[in-house]
């Protein structure tokens, strides 16, 4: 038998308000189900205290951990190093902590990526991303560096979504177009993605959809949404409804989260453990 030990790997999140972030959740679910002595502290930080959590997570001996509203950008003036799509990204949501050295990552558009090849190669198709916000520049950069041909930025405001079109066109191997976001916005039949990556209809406003003519929606377009409460939004519902083949944010956030994981473990969890939390706790 090997001795037992007292000292858990740390990990945790960074945020404000955090009360409301269900990542604890679903982290320590996953390690107690991988037999995995970790732990996932989630912290309340606000930006004045937001270096004093840093040191504290390097002084004691943690993993790495989650940062998340409003720290994604302001965590960089901290870090040692950046991944390469966290650095065009300009924004990190994981922090790895190794040697006493902090690397920065972004797995928010990689969990995007993972949870789309379960139903389409990104390789050489048109993308429509609807937003040009966080979520919307990490799935738009690492779409494109998955080998997308084109990433398309439809946003409400045009210096954003021009700005993530140019990032895109200057900084990745995909062209990046910006369009105004007219009135019932029509998709391009040829488009073979389209992404809600808005906070429309994020729980409690489900019934709001994001202004696309959906008639202009194609038989076998994978339709995408981030919001993933409720997992299965009015826009999917509705893309769904005409044949699309729909992609729900639950997976994204899952997979975000197992890239989170093996980045600060090496270790590969359920992803499967992780979804049941988060349904079950959508459901009450
Ligand atoms: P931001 O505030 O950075 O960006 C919000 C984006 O939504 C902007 O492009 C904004 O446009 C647009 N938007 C908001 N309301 C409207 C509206 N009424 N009409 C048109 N456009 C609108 O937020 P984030 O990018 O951080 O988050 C967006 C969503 O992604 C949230 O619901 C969040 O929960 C979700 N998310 C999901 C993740 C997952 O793992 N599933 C991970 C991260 C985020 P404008 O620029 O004009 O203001």
């Amino acid at each position: 038998m090997p001795e037992p030990t007292f000292l858990s790997r740390l990990t945790g999140s960074f945020a404000t308000s955090a009360a409301q972030n269900p990542t604890v959740a679903i982290m320590e679910a996953a390690f107690v189900d991988a037999g995995l002595d970790c732990r996932y502290i989630n912290c309340e930080v606000g930006p004045d205290r937001l270096e004093a959590a840093v040191r504290g997570a390097v002084g004691m001996g943690w993993m790495g951990f989650n940062c998340s509203i409003p720290h994604k950008v302001a965590v960089l003036s901290y870090l040692d190093e950046l991944a390469p799509s966290a650095q065009i990204i300009g924004a990190v949501n994981t922090v790895v902590i190794s040697g006493g050295r902090l690397i920065g990552e972004n797995t928010d558009g990689q969990g995007f990526v993972a949870s789309l090849r379960t139903v389409a190669d990104p390789t050489g198709l048109d993308v429509v991303v609807l937003g040009a916000g966080g979520a919307a520049r990490a799935i738009a950069v690492e779409t494109a560096l998955a080998g997308a041909r084109s990433i398309t930025i439809v946003n409400r405001t045009a210096e954003r979504g021009e700005a993530l079109a140019r990032l895109i066109g200057e900084r990745t191997p995909a062209t990046g177009t910006y369009a105004p976001w007219t009135p019932r916005f029509g998709i391009d039949p040829s488009t073979g993605v389209v992404i809600n990556a808005t906070s429309i209809g994020f729980h409690p406003d489900t019934g709001s959809t994001p202004d696309v003519d959906m008639t202009t929606l194609q038989p076998g377009m994978v339709v995408a949404d981030v919001v993933a409460n409720p997992p299965r939004t009015r826009f999917l519902q509705e893309a769904d409804d005409r044949g699309c083949v729909t992609l729900e944010g639950l997976g994204m956030l899952v997979n975000q989260a197992l890239i989170a994981v093996r980045l600060w473990t090496g270790e590969d969890v359920s992803g499967d453990v992780m979804r049941a939390v988060l349904e079950d706790l959508f459901s009450a």
